[in-house]
């Protein structure tokens, strides 16, 4: 397929790209049939086509979902710390860490964090072992 003809296929519609001999939708996320031109003209008239190109003039969609992965990604930094200093405290009063699964604990925890309740086992798994070298360092 010549490429040039492709490429003036998609000038009407910015949402479309050429990518290599292919013409991918930014819109749709995928890959678009375009060995004849009416292909594209019909892709671009379908009704689903058309909101989501409409939802992406009317928006930087980019930018939304790059906030979206910095937020949750500050919660998961929040819930580790969470997490850690959790165990830190656990280990440092002598609470067995299986205390955490009294249902009074959980309840506790729930009510007044925002973070979610780890296992025990997750506990184990991922977080005595940091406490435990950081302790180390500081003896
Ligand atoms: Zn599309």
């Amino acid at each position: 397929m010549p490429k040039i003809q492709s490429a003036s296929w998609i000038k009407p519609y910015p949402e479309l790209i050429l990518d290599g001999d292919r013409i991918f939708c930014k819109a749709c996320s995928k890959i678009v049939s375009c060995s004849k031109k009416f292909q594209v003209d019909q892709h671009a008239k379908t009704p689903s086509h058309i909101s989501k190109a409409n939802r992406i003039k009317s928006g930087p969609v980019q930018s939304t979902l790059k906030q979206a992965v910095e937020v949750s990604s500050n919660q998961h930094h929040g819930q580790t710390k969470f997490n850690e200093d959790l165990c830190r405290m656990f280990l440092a009063t002598n609470i067995p860490l299986h205390k955490m699964t009294n249902p009074q604990v959980k309840a506790f925890l729930q009510k007044y964090c925002k973070f979610n309740t780890p296992d025990e086992s997750t506990l184990r798994k991922n977080v005595v072992g940091k406490v435990y070298a950081s302790v180390i360092e500081e003896i």
